[in-house]
Formats: C-alpha cells, sequence, structure tokens
C-alpha cells in the first residue's frame, strides 16, 4: 500500500532497549534530528530481564579467562556508568536507582582448587592494566549475610548493580518526544511485508514505510542514516531490507526467580572455572524479595523444562553454591531469555560491542552487553552524517501522524507464574 504521508529525519533507530535509546540520547546530544521505532514496549527483550551488573571485568578475571580485548572493552564501564548515575555526564541518569554500589565474589566452601586456580590470574591482570581495580578480599565480618555459612572467601568488586527499568526510565522520559510505537513484525517474523518496508536504491537506504497501528496507511520516513538496534529483533529486520540475518546469533537461556523473605544479594559463585550462578535482587510489589539466579545455572535447561525439574537443577545447585542455605518457604518461577549477539564464526560469545555497516547509510548493533550501551552508542554517532540545518522536525511530524509513545516493559519477575517450593 502506497504511504499516505511523508516524514523527514537525520537518523531513525529501530529498537528501544539500552543500545537503541543510549544512541538516540547521544544522537540527538549531537544535534541529529533523531527518532527511534518501538513495536513493543521499551526495554521488552533482554533489557528488562538483565541483572543489570555493571561489569569492570573482575568476574572474567577471578574466574581465570583470559579473554584480555573482553576486559580491556569493559574495564572503564564502572567509572563512566558512575558519572551518568551522578548526572556529570550526560545523559543524566541521576533519576536511576542502583541497587548496590558493589558485586560480589564468592567461592563456596570445597573448592579450594578453584580458589587457587582463578586468584594466580588477578595479580597478572592488574599489572597488564585489564582490570579498573583489583578485586578486595572481605575479612568476614564483612561478608553478605547468606555466605555466613556457605564460603570460604569473599572479594568485593567496585561493580554496581542497576535497576534496569528505571535506567530506561531515565533514558527514555526527556525523549519521548521522539520515541514511538509502530506496528513492526514479530520478533521471528522474517517473512511478511507488511509490517515494514525498507526502500533502497544500490548500497544506499532511502526510506523505512511504517505504521502507527495495523489498520492504518503507511507513513514514509526518509532518513540520512538508519541504525538497527532491535536486539533478537534485527534479524526479522535485516533481511526486510535483503541482508542475511544470519549475522546474529541467539543464545538461549532458563533464568530461575526465588521469591520470599529473602536477604538482598548480589554477586557471582565462582569455581571450576564457571560463573555457577550470579544472584541479583529486587523488590516485589508485595515487599518481598526475589533472586534472579544467572550464570551456568541459565544456560542448562533451556530446553521445555518442566518447573519440577528446574526445581531440582536449582536445589542441586544452591547446595553447591550456598551450601547450607535453606528453600523452605519460597516460591519459584522461571523464564526463557535470548540473547542476541552478532555471530561469531566459531560460536563463541562475543566479547566488545558490534556494530556493523549493512548499507552506506545503515547500521546493526548489538552491545553484547547491558555495560557496554555507551560505548556502543558512542561509536555510532561517530559514523553518522552530519545533521541537516535546519532541524527537520520529525518528532513533531510522527506525534502528528498519530504514532504513539510506547510503554515501558515490565520486569519479567511481574509476570511469573510462581509455584511453592514445599
Ligand atoms: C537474563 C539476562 C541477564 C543479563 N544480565 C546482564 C548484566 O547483568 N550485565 C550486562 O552488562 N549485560 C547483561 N545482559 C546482556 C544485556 O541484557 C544485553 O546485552 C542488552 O540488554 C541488549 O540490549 P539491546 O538494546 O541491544 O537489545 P534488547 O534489550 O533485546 O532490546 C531490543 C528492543 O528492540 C525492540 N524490537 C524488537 N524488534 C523490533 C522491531 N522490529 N522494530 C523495533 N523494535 C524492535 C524490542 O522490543 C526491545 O525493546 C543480560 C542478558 C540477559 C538475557
Amino acid at each position: 500500500m502506497a504511504p499516505e504521508h511523508r516524514i523527514r529525519a537525520d537518523v531513525v533507530v529501530f529498537g528501544g532497549g539500552i543500545a537503541g535509546l543510549w544512541a538516540l540520547a547521544q544522537a540527538v546530544a549531537a544535534g541529529h534530528d533523531a527518532i527511534l521505532l518501538e513495536n513493543q514496549s521499551l526495554g521488552y527483550g533482554q533489557s528488562r530481564q538483565a541483572q543489570g551488573i555493571i561489569h569492570g571485568g573482575g568476574k572474567y578475571a577471578l574466574r581465570g579467562v583470559g579473554d584480555v580485548a573482553a576486559m580491556r572493552a569493559i574495564r572503564d564501564m564502572p567509572a563512566r556508568w558512575r558519572s551518568h548515575l551522578s548526572g556529570e555526564a550526560e545523559p543524566d541518569l541521576s533519576a536511576a536507582t542502583t541497587l548496590s554500589s558493589v558485586c560480589h565474589l564468592w567461592l563456596p566452601r570445597g573448592s579450594w582448587r578453584a580458589r587457587l586456580e582463578s586468584w594466580g590470574m588477578v595479580p597478572v591482570l592488574t599489572s597488564a592494566n585489564v582490570l579498573a581495580s583489583r578485586p578486595r578480599k572481605l575479612a568476614r565480618s564483612e561478608w553478605p549475610s547468606p555466605l555466613d555459612t556457605s564460603a570460604v572467601a569473599v572479594m568485593q568488586m567496585d561493580e554496581p548493580v542497576l535497576d534496569t527499568r528505571s535506567v530506561l526510565s531515565a533514558l527514555a522520559t526527556p525523549l519521548l518526544n521522539r520515541v514511538f510505537a509502530y506496528q513492526g513484525p514479530g520478533e521471528d517474523d522474517t517473512q511478511s511485508d507488511a509490517a515494514v518496508q525498507f526502500m533502497r536504491r544500490d548500497d544506499i537506504w532511502n526510506e523505512v514505510h511504517v505504521r502507527p497501528a495495523a489498520d492504518e496507511r503507511p507513513v514514509a520516513i526518509e532518513a540520512g542514516a538508519f541504525v538497527l538496534a532491535a536486539g533478537r529483533g534485527n534479524a526479522a529486520l535485516l533481511s526486510r531490507a535483503d541482508v542475511d540475518p544470519s549475522i546474529m546469533q541467539t543464545r538461549p537461556l532458563r533464568m530461575v526467580m526465588l521469591r520470599g523473605n529473602l536477604p538482598k544479594m548480589y554477586g557471582h559463585c565462582v569455581f571450576g572455572g564457571k560463573t555457577r550462578i550470579t544472584i541479583t535482587s529486587a523488590t516485589m510489589s508485595d515487599g518481598s524479595t526475589c533472586w534472579q539466579l544467572g550464570g551456568e545455572i541459565a544456560e542448562a535447561g533451556v530446553d521445555d523444562e518442566s518447573m519440577k525439574q528446574t526445581l531440582r537443577r536449582t536445589k542441586s545447585e544452591l547446595a553447591r553454591c550456598l551450601p547450607g542455605f535453606s528453600l523452605s518457604g519460597l516460591r519459584i518461577a522461571s523464564y526463557r531469555a535470548v540473547r542476541a549477539e552478532a555471530k561469531d564464526p566459531q560460536n563463541r560469545r562475543p566479547s566488545g560491542v558490534h556494530l556493523e555497516r549493512v548499507g552506506a547509510n545503515a547500521w546493526v548493533v548489538w552491545p553484547t552487553k547491558w555495560a557496554l550501551a555507551p560505548l556502543l552508542a558512542e561509536e555510532i554517532v561517530a559514523q553518522l552524517p552530519a545533521p541537516a540545518v535546519p532541524a527537520v522536525g520529525a518528532d513533531r511530524a510522527m506525534a502528528q501522524f498519530g504514532f504513539p509513545v510506547p510503554e515501558l516493559a515490565p520486569f519479567p519477575w511481574e509476570e511469573a507464574r510462581w509455584i511453592d517450593v514445599d
């Protein structure tokens, strides 16, 4: 169907997760008349599921990972995020909530071998200048309470843990005149052309046709640059633009959640060269605490696992990581998550941010980690053509043609089906 109206913008960003919102903020700050299109709700993919840890490389070091590239990329992130959280740097994230200013790392009882193996790496990496700060060994009196009887050693890393939705809200709120919902393709829908159409001439992406609602006629948006920051949804967008979507890889996870009278915890249990469990905590609407369990526990059991199987696995993993900890009286739930990243030729986990040119004026991006979003946004804006002068007023035109403002996606634990552990 032919478009009914035409709009002009400097930059169109697809996807309102951490990557797209940060890129939009940075592009607008650099003077671009940029808009963002979201087909669900803001942060609906991985961003609302993220555990919110601003890694600085400490976890990699302690588990003996020698991926120096990954650690160099991530080393400066805690300090960088702190400057946004304090409001010193733009975008100003002073409205966001820091759940913990540090993250712990513990070795469970009975893992002396792992302790020797992994701690040997720290001095080497510190002297190679790939760690922002050395993990600090805590005196027993400083250990978080659940580790009292479970750990042989606890370290503290200066890595903040953030309430991810509050960060998305702090980023989006000043930009709500530039963030729009549209009828985009589903994440796995690489077929039908109804939802979105890219018009290209040779290598140049000229315009995109999108609709504010399913029963409305499309609007053509001509733009100087297109940034696909739709996480897993990038595959569907790429295929609409005749770009091979297999430049993306996905990794399924099954996140486990526990809820009840739990202490707040933010940390990783590391042994055998692996992050066995990463625990972060959130407060539920009834005041109870929800633990989100990531790490190796989430990599196993990704297929259609029954709740009974998930519970069995969780009990046995917690018995190893938190010996003596009782699940009695708690409730459990799980959900399936999918990590979307740039394709690694060996199917390994990529380390740094990924930005790939898919046209003369079009890029597809994956931050790889929530923590790396500021770095990715900087790289995106460095690639953009100069802003149009005077500004073309894309924000006003989009609102005029009926594109609504998207909601912020709920946290997974707010939508979960909980069952009693006992
Ligand atoms: C369970 C889990 C825990 C994690 N924990 C951490 C952590 O503690 N620290 C860390 O650094 N990293 C963490 N990560 C990684 C981090 O969450 C991701 O790297 C990051 O959120 C990716 O952000 P994104 O904006 O690229 O994608 P997403 O967050 O997936 O956002 C994509 C957005 O695009 C939208 N979209 C989809 N299709 C379309 C379309 N066709 N058109 C327009 N919009 C579209 C989606 O609705 C969504 O809003 C975690 C990931 C997972 C899954």
